[in-house]
């Protein structure tokens, strides 16, 4: 249920990544506010399943296996949702997140001595340049190529991009530097572009959600066992709401950036939805 009602009657909105947990949420959001909506992801079963319960719940809504890293297989789902819907007005870039092989187990640096016979933590000099190369391309050119795609079909008609930012951008966070960065890149990405299709009529802000418990992070946040790692611990003492969000609280946010009879002054922000998490110093 959305917590306030916009009317996208005839529209039609692209989400990548919408598969997943939070960009499935987004997608519900859209649908149930009367867009069409295309939900593109890697994984095509994944998104097939969002698009099934929309339609269910008496939505449009088509899933699309599609890679947002390959542009050949961007073109192909612009084909489909142009033959499907006929026009493109919303773009939520959604797809991203972060991988084990571009996290480094410790937080700073280890100083020497440093025992050989030690079991060695991976530290910041043993990163994989191909997991960082991974993660920046994920999120950054996630970002930017099915924009270069789908915002050709949005020109001159009050479209709206939406991206997914981070704490991240506002402040590193310890062990996932390039998760970090590319995220960083994104907030600055979203500046750039609502400066470049200003002169098109199109919006782009970006959303920057705190910590939300999902596929992507679950590996960070839980134990094998299921129990709360130490990292699960400091993000919630550093959350002054003292709470991970849930995904339905991004929902606002959402409709308020993309209903143009709200935000329609509303270009190049990145809007934290966090629980309080970026205003906390820690003290
Ligand atoms: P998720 O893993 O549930 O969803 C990500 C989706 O992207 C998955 O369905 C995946 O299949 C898809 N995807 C991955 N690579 C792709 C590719 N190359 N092409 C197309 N689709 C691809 O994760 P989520 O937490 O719902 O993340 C959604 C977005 O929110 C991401 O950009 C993430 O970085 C961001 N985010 C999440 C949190 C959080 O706390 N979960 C916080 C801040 C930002």
């Amino acid at each position: 249920m959305v917590p306030f009602h916009i009317d996208l009657t005839g529209k039609t909105a692209v989400v990548t990544g919408g598969g997943g947990v939070l960009c499935s949420a987004f997608a519900k959001a859209l649908a149930e506010c009367g867009a069409a909506v295309a939900l593109l992801d890697l994984n095509g079963e994944a998104a097939e399943k969002v698009a099934d319960e929309i339609r269910l719940s008496g939505g449009k809504a088509a899933g699309i296996a599609c890679n947002v890293l390959d542009r050949a297989s961007l073109e192909e789902a612009k084909k489909k949702v142009l033959d499907t819907y006929g026009h493109i007005d919303i773009l939520l870039n959604g797809a991203g997140g972060n991988n084990a092989r571009a996290t480094t187990d410790l937080e700073t640096v280890e100083l020497p001595p440093i025992d050989p016979d030690a079991p060695r933590p991976k530290s910041f000099f043993d990163l994989d340049p191909d997991g960082v190369d991974f993660v920046f391309k994920l999120n950054f050119l996630g970002t930017l190529l099915p924009t270069q795609v789908f915002a050709q079909e949005m020109l001159n008609k009050n479209a709206v991009i939406i991206n997914v930012s981070s704490m991240n951008a506002f402040r590193p966070l310890t062990r996932i530097p390039a998760y970090s960065a590319a995220k960083s890149a994104v907030s600055n990405f979203t500046q750039w572009l609502a400066v470049h299709f200003a002169p098109a009529g199109i919006r782009v802000n970006a959303i920057a959600p705190g910590f939300f418990s999902t596929a992507q992070n679950h590996d960070l946040l839980y134990r094998e066992d299921g129990t709360p790692t130490e990292r699960t611990k400091k993000i919630l003492e550093a959350t002054p709401m003292k709470r991970f969000g849930q995904p339905e609280e991004l929902i606002g946010a959402l409709l308020y950036l993309t209903d143009n009879a709200s935000s329609g002054f509303v270009t190049g922000t990145v809007l934290a939805v966090d629980g309080g998490f970026q205003a906390y110093s820690g003290v």
